[in-house]
């Protein structure tokens, strides 16, 4: 399991990274999950269980997990532990295009956060080493071509955008397709990849 350090700092705010061989504990009791579709749907969560399709939540509800699942995308946690907001969210290259970071940041906001306030944390994902990607997709991304994209780099930026400070954003170095002992991949796995759970809460 990997803990982001601006985040595990953090009073009242319990967080992890699964890894393959580490993951995080959950039950489905006080566990708020969804149904990912690559979308920028952000739904706000009290309670536990699937909470219906999209790909990230925001709860002001103490003591309930709320996690998303990645292998490759990127696993995104925030918090502002004085507003007490958290969110999960899972960003593939349609939800970063879509804007899927920023959307959860307002609706945070939204929920009494403020900007200067929040943590973000960009989990172990795909690295820019491994994801290449056709034209269809590097055109969204300001290139051209079949090319690199440097997914967490791109979520990074939409936070920096939104308005978070850069000082209260951590990224993760890990590339998910390079780590095979570490992490799953879908791009090196294909089909049979398991999943990894990221998972914040407050307490
Ligand atoms: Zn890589």
């Amino acid at each position: 399991m990997i803990h982001a350090p601006n985040l595990k700092e953090l009073p009242d705010i319990e967080h992890g990274f699964g890894t393959k061989v580490e993951e995080v504990w959950l039950t489905e009791n006080g566990h708020a999950w969804l149904k990912q579709i690559h979308s920028s749907n952000v739904l706000r969560s009290r309670q536990g269980g699937l909470q219906g399709e999209a790909d990230a939540i925001v709860t002001t509800s103490p003591e309930l997990w709320i996690s998303i699942r990645t292998a490759d995308c990127l696993p995104i946690l925030l918090a502002d532990p004085g507003a007490r907001v958290v969110a999960a969210v899972h960003a593939g290259w349609r939800g970063t295009v879509d804007e899927i970071a920023a959307k959860t940041v307002h609706e945070m906001v939204q929920l009494g956060a403020e900007l200067s306030s929040i943590q973000a944390a960009i989990g172990p994902g795909i690295g820019y080493c491994c994801f290449e990607v056709g034209p269809e997709v590097s055109a969204h991304f300001g290139a051209e071509g079949r090319t690199c994209v440097d997914l967490a780099e791109a979520n990074e930026r939409q936070l920096l955008d939104a308005g978070l400070e850069l000082e209260n954003i951590w990224v993760s170095k890990y590339c998910t397709r390079c780590n095979a002992d570490q992490f799953h991949s879908f791009r090196r796995d294909g089909e049979k990849s398991g999943r990894m759970v990221s998972a914040i809460r407050m307490v």
